[in-house]
């Protein structure tokens, strides 16, 4: 597959990825370019907003409501609520569905409306699945911090409008958990829970060869010792909230490829899995 790589993205990107463009998973061969697409504007972003937190005083940021991503509060002791966003995706989201009944856990998926409109049968298997909880993740996956006012209150009607047909809990996730204090006031109108995330799985970093570059594992709060271990990172960063909800998305083929050894290793750590609408997960939702 040819994968086009914009100028700026590059930049972003860093420049060893500028002269060797990343070779796509084995299981990403056959996926449609718009997905290659959103996995590097997704990277790209994300790269973005964690430069920008590390760089602006956390006061501002509070102030501007720039983010909705990392929450301070901490997570009921010892339990885990996993979250998978980007989706529906075709034969990612079944087989997470297949891994959630494996091992008996819940788990939220935090749908992209439009998505979900072009994948009904998805979306209907993921509300009906008595593990599985659908969250809302805008109608197409804008950055909110490069989109006008009226165009972000038509992301938060239109992707509220569709997913009402699903009958979900009124979740919300930002896309790379940019925010603006007009949307959140509108989600709180729209009834809605805004959700983050205790522990960023950096998925989106690990996912083109199962590693991690030095540059996103420091923004990303990855150890050096778990740069090339996806499972051990994500193990690492539970264990230091003690619990908490996992940021993790449907459209990384590594992603899928540990998904399964990750919740084996952490029920074996003795965490217990809840999902999103748990009471005790209620304090960090905003
Ligand atoms: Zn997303």
């Amino acid at each position: 597959m040819k994968v086009l790589f914009p100028a700026a993205l590059l930049t972003l990107l860093g420049c060893a990825q500028a002269q060797t463009p990343p070779a796509a998973p084995a299981s990403a061969a056959s996926a449609p370019a718009s997905h290659v697409t959103h996995a590097i504007e997704t990277r790209a972003a994300r790269v973005r907003s964690l430069a920008e937190k590390i760089n602006r005083p956390p006061e501002e940021l509070k102030q501007s409501c720039r983010f909705e991503s990392d929450i301070a509060t901490a997570p009921p002791p010892g339990v885990v609520s996993l979250s998978f966003d980007d989706g529906p995706e075709p034969g990612a989201t079944e087989a997470i569905l297949a891994l959630l009944d494996k091992h008996q856990i819940p788990a939220s998926f935090f749908l992209i409306a439009a998505k979900a409109q072009r994948h009904p049968e998805l979306a209907t298997l993921v509300k009906s699945h008595p593990l599985a909880l659908v969250g809302n993740h805008s109608w197409s996956h804008p950055n909110f911090h490069d989109i006008a006012l009226l165009k972000q209150t038509h992301e938060l009607e239109r992707s509220d409008t569709a997913l009402a047909a699903l009958e979900a809990p009124k979740l919300f996730r930002y896309p790379y958990g940019n925010s603006s204090c007009e949307s959140n006031a509108e989600l709180l109108q729209l009834g809605y829970r805004i959700v983050g995330w205790h522990v960023d799985s950096c998925d989106w970093a690990f996912d083109r060869t199962g590693s991690i570059d030095a540059h996103e594992a420091r923004i990303c709060g990855v150890d050096k010792a778990n740069r090339e271990h996806f499972v051990d990172h994500v193990v690492t960063a539970v264990k230091a909230r003690k619990g908490g909800i996992v940021l993790m998305h449907e459209i990384h083929p590594n992603t899928l490829a540990k998904l399964d050894a990750l919740i084996e290793r952490l029920l074996a750590e003795g965490f217990k899995f809840a999902p999103l609408i748990d009471p005790a997960f209620a304090a960090s939702l905003r």
